[in-house]
């Protein structure tokens, strides 16, 4: 068949892509849920841009000051809209995810207030934002507490806990959507939705923020839609839909939106500055593609968990989970594995395809890391990439594909380099 011999061609074996095939033929009634989502969210996102009248001038480059930029403002009303909220603040001036969660959670809170995370730890990089870990111009050194409440051993909300951690001081719950790099359960939107109205039935006035990475567009309603204050997130992930070369947004009530704004430029300027740079054209048509870009790493991220336990490899979420984001776990048990998968991913970029990754000493870390990406945009993990730390269990964290197929074929090139290292055989 002209397929597979297409697959041939890329150095995908015919044992690996019919093992690939027999996985695929149970999945396809997933899948059609995911179709039924992403179109649900097309239309969300069209819905969006109609009722914003977005046109040909909304495309234009503006410089300096960048007052009266149409296309910046029409471009946040449309998120505004796509999400639920009252405003919004979308801008290549927030570097990225970490960028845009300390803008609001520093615009948010004042010497003397305190943040809880009602899910335990947040992700690595907040550590020194809020001052977990020394940092200089930490929250914590602006006198800005923490505190936090662990989730249960089975991975559930502690209420208790969370009820008895919450005080006077108490001004802004933050609440972290996907696992990242952490081994509890990623949660659902109805999940957090329970907890942003406990956590305000405890204490009405305070303030709930979503870090929202990697969770846009997987389900069809937003924690926004949920009684959250803001959702928060990177546009190199999913809302930017492999489009966007950087930028993050925020989008959420008036009152903490503005803040958030003479926050990141300066007070009293507002969203009345920032020019776009002439990135307007990726924005706008990044968040459009973004539904189905999602629902492509969706399906990636479900048929490698289901390819990987069948042949023996604990997954996290497992083969039959729900989905609350786009990042699939699979232990692989050595450092070996990890490095043949990491090759297999990177042999299948569009980008690097001829590079070698290898596991290195990073910055920050504590055992050496590999990292598989070939993308057109640095760093993008809404791109297909794998990475983990090389140290038991020698889990490798798969996340993205601007496409399906692109999914597909990086987790079989995975396969077939584990395969041709004898650290995985085939079923016959
Ligand atoms: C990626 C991510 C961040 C940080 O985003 P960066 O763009 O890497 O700074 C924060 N929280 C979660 C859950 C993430 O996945």
């Amino acid at each position: 068949m002209e397929l597979e011999s297409m697959y041939e061609q890329l150095g995908i074996s015919r044992a690996v892509y019919g093992f690939g095939e027999a996985v695929l033929r149970d999945l396809r009634p997933r899948f059609d849920a995911i179709d039924q989502t992403a179109e649900y969210n097309q239309a969300k996102v069209i819905a969006a841009m109609q009722k914003n009248r977005v046109n040909a001038t909304h495309f234009a480059a503006t410089t300096g000051y960048g007052y009266d930029d149409e296309g910046r403002d029409n471009l946040e009303r449309v998120y505004a809209d796509v999400f639920h909220t009252e405003a919004a603040l979308v801008r290549p001036q927030i570097t990225c995810g970490t960028h845009a969660l300390t803008v609001a959670l520093s615009a948010n809170l004042l010497p003397g207030d305190e943040l809880l995370s009602p899910v335990g730890a947040p992700y690595d990089t907040l550590e020194e934002v809020i001052g977990i870990r020394e940092s200089k111009c930490s929250l914590k050194e602006y006198g800005v507490t923490y505190a936090q409440a662990d989730l249960k051993a089975d991975g559930t909300f502690d209420y208790d806990a969370i009820r008895a951690a919450i005080n006077g001081r108490t001004k802004l719950i933050t609440i972290q959507r996907s696992k990242g790099y952490a081994t509890r359960p990623s949660f659902s939107v109805a999940q957090i939705g329970q907890l942003t109205a406990f956590c305000k039935s405890v204490k009405p006035d305070v303030k709930v923020m979503v870090d929202n990475c990697y969770g846009e567009f997987v389900e069809t309603i937003e924690p926004s839609d949920l009684g959250a204050d803001m959702v928060v997130g990177s546009l190199i992930k999913n809302p930017g839909g492999g489009l966007a070369p950087i930028g993050g947004y925020i989008c959420g009530t008036r009152e903490c939106v503005e803040r958030c704004a003479y926050r990141l430029s300066a007070p009293g300027l507002g969203q009345e500055v920032g020019a776009n740079l002439g990135l307007m054209p990726a924005f706008y048509q990044g968040l459009f593609l973004s539904p189905t870009v999602v629902s492509g790493a969706l399906k990636g991220a479900i048929f490698a968990a289901n390819v990987y336990e069948k042949l023996g490899f604990a997954c996290v979420p497992n083969a039959a989970e729900d989905r609350h984001d786009i990042i699939q776990a699979v232990t692989l048990g050595s450092r070996e594995a990890m490095v043949a998968f990491c090759k297999g991913i990177q042999a299948a970029a569009p980008v690097d395809s001829y590079v070698t990754p290898e596991p290195w000493a990073m910055p920050g870390y504590d055992s050496d890391v590999i990292m598989a990406a070939g993308a057109f945009v640095q760093g993008s993990s809404i791109e297909l990439s794998a990475d983990g730390p090389i140290r038991p269990p020698y889990a490798v964290y798969f996340q993205g594909g601007l496409t399906w197929y692109h999914a597909k074929l990086g987790i079989l090139m995975s396969l077939q380099k584990l395969v041709e290292a004898g650290l995985v055989k085939l079923p016959m």
